[in-house]
């Protein structure tokens, strides 16, 4: 009896923790029968960091996070009897978060590219992205040879601040903290365009009359879980539920909750 109370005590404990932290991805663990021997960073719980500006992977829906990676982290949790548990910062500090074990792993439509893996490991992929450019309806940008020496909004940290940083001639790259106020920046007309990931970009067009997405992506990219380095059992794990979820529909189940079936900018991207 003293156990059951315990237990109750500690989910009633655990949900207080996932309102404060004003995240949702709570798993049903009920039914699973351990971790598969993995030690987490806080004892029966699964954090994710994540940036929860980047809809459709990860936004707020009043004081939840949700979309494509809270439900993959969620899933995950349950496979491993955790409960998944999501910390919200600014996108450049979620792999410091891993490497320091602020966190169990970083999900955040992130990219795996070359400086990152210097300092975390990454799951196989789990989809494919690309960097996109957002300009208004009347810009005289149509095509990617355009943007040489403009302004170039993007989000800090980003692989469209690295591509407009590297890849632009004389281009004033303009850093923001979130991708809505790179756009923002476009539509008050100080920048020219937003360079950004496809998925993101088609959230913002939706929902800003007078935007459009050029045809030509400037990136092919894969987005995967980021863990701490040498975290191999995690990483294991990871993976392998990331093959099940592949191979029993539910990746595609989640990702035709979030995009309705809105794939074309991806094919374009691949
Ligand atoms: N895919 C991009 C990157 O990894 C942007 C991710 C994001 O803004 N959440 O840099």
């Amino acid at each position: 009896m003293k156990k059951v109370k315990k237990l109750l005590a500690l989910s009633a404990a655990a949900a207080m923790l996932m309102s404060m932290t004003g995240c949702s991805g709570s798993s049903e663990n009920s039914d699973n029968t351990g971790n598969a021997g993995i030690s987490t960073v806080s004892e029966g719980k699964l954090i994710w960091a994540t940036n929860a500006e980047f809809e459709p992977y990860e936004y707020r829906e009043g004081d939840n996070v949700v979309g494509i990676d809270a439900d993959i982290s969620a899933y995950i949790a349950e496979q491993l009897g955790l409960e998944a548990q999501c910390e919200d910062m600014a996108f450049d500090s979620i792999i410091a978060a891993v490497q320091s074990g602020k966190a169990d792993m970083g999900i955040a439509g992130m990219t795996i590219d070359e400086d990152r893996l210097e300092n975390v490991d990454f799951s196989t992929p789990y989809t494919d992205a690309g960097q996109v450019i957002i300009v208004k309806e009347d810009s005289p940008i149509k095509a990617p040879a355009d943007l040489a020496g403009k302004t170039i909004a993007v989000q800090s940290g980003t692989t469209g601040d690295t591509y407009a940083s590297e890849n632009v001639d004389g281009a004033k790259v303009d850093r923001y903290s979130k991708g809505a106020e790179a756009v923002m920046a476009v539509l008050q007309n100080k920048a020219d365009a937003v360079i950004i990931d496809n998925r993101p970009a088609n959230a913002y067009v939706e929902k800003n009359p007078g935007l459009i997405i050029l045809d030509e992506p400037l990136t092919v990219e894969q987005y995967a879980i980021a863990v701490k380095k040498g975290n191999t059992a995690l990483l294991s794990e990871i993976n392998r539920i990331l093959a099940e979820m592949e191979e029993n529909g539910k990746m595609d189940e989640i990702m035709a909750k979030y995009l309705g079936g809105n794939e074309d900018l991806t094919e374009t991207a691949e």
